[in-house]
């Protein structure tokens, strides 16, 4: 008998642990919910970056090619520069995100990185290129040192370390008994939405990516822990091209420039104050954020 339960065991255990990896892979993506319907062309190249341009060109795209969810969108982020894209819910700012990492291809346009079509590099060194902080980070089941260093293969010690003083998570992680060997996750230590969040972002530092995107990283958090964090991600974001999307714009006043989309169509750009200036959709979406922000004040 135990010649055959063992075996039975242990495949169970083995089983229920892909499982968890596979669903920890699913929701740690959030923001790339759909799996990949696109494959490399045959003679795709590694992506190229030289600084990070990303330029969408006349973009149209919809999930069910009946409904059109982008419309016609361009739009140019500078290499080093953040780009802020802002609007109602359901407006198609994730779906920008999902179109940069190529999670689909467009219907009409194109989106490029450093002059190169999506189309044409291989994923691998598009993923590579990108790296992304969701409104939720999930953790694996594993320990918070393994976490960090997920970010990338052949991470030490001392890389992972340093990533986590950047995000401002070190000195958390070092109060722990068990320091960057403790268990986080659902069968571990809960940690708090922001202490997640800062796990994720350490992950994203030690990647090292070119472009970030940041998509509504801290809208889950209460505005004392998204100001907290909001160090982080500004330090995150130094010397990368970044495109965050913000449901809170008191977080993005400092975008080189801020894009207001609209039912898959830009219909505002500029800088914060060029937009309030106008007194147009953002500068009324502002005035409703603020009245907000002074009655919990
Ligand atoms: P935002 O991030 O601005 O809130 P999204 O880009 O996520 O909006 O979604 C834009 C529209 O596309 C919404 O109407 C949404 O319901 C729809 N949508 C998003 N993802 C999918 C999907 N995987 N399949 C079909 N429709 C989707
Ligand atoms: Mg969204």
């Amino acid at each position: 008998m135990i010649q055959i339960t063992m075996p039975l065991n242990f495949l169970g255990t083995v089983y229920r642990e892909i499982r968890q990896a596979l669903v920890d892979m699913g929701q740690m993506f959030d923001l790339l919910e759909q799996p990949a319907e696109v494959s490399d062309k045959p003679n795709a190249k590694p992506l190229a970056v030289a600084g990070g341009t990303v330029r969408l060109r006349d973009v149209y795209f919809g999930y069910d090619p009946e409904r059109p969810i982008l419309k016609g969108v361009s739009l140019e982020v500078p290499a080093g520069q953040t780009v802020a894209i802002v609007g109602s819910s359901g407006s198609g700012k994730s779906t920008i995100g999902r179109l940069l990492f190529r999670f689909y291809d467009v219907q009409g346009g194109a989106v490029q990185i450093d002059g190169q079509d999506l189309r044409d590099v291989t994923q691998t060194s598009l993923h590579d290129a990108i790296g992304v902080v969701p409104q939720d980070t999930v953790l694996f089941n594993d320990t918070i040192g393994y976490n960090i260093a997920y970010g990338r293969d052949g991470a030490t010690q001392a890389d992972v370390e340093k990533a986590a003083k950047d995000a401002q998570i070190h000195d958390f992680i070092v109060s722990l008994p068990q320091g960057y060997d403790t268990t986080v996750g659902e069968r571990g230590l809960k940690l708090s939405g922001g202490e997640k969040q800062r796990v994720g972002i350490a992950r994203t530092l030690l990647k090292n990516p070119p472009i970030l995107l940041l998509d509504e990283a801290t809208s889950a958090l209460d505005t004392e822990t998204e100001q907290d964090i909001q160090g982080a991600l500004a330090r995150a974001g130094q010397g990368r091209t970044v495109i965050t999307i913000a449901h809170r714009l008191s977080t993005i006043a400092d975008a080189d420039r801020i894009i207001v989309l609209e039912d898959g169509q830009i219909t505002e750009e500029g800088s914060h104050t060029d937009l309030l200036d106008r007194k147009g959709r953002y500068w009324s979406l502002w005035q409703r954020q603020a009245s907000e922000r002074n009655e919990a004040a």
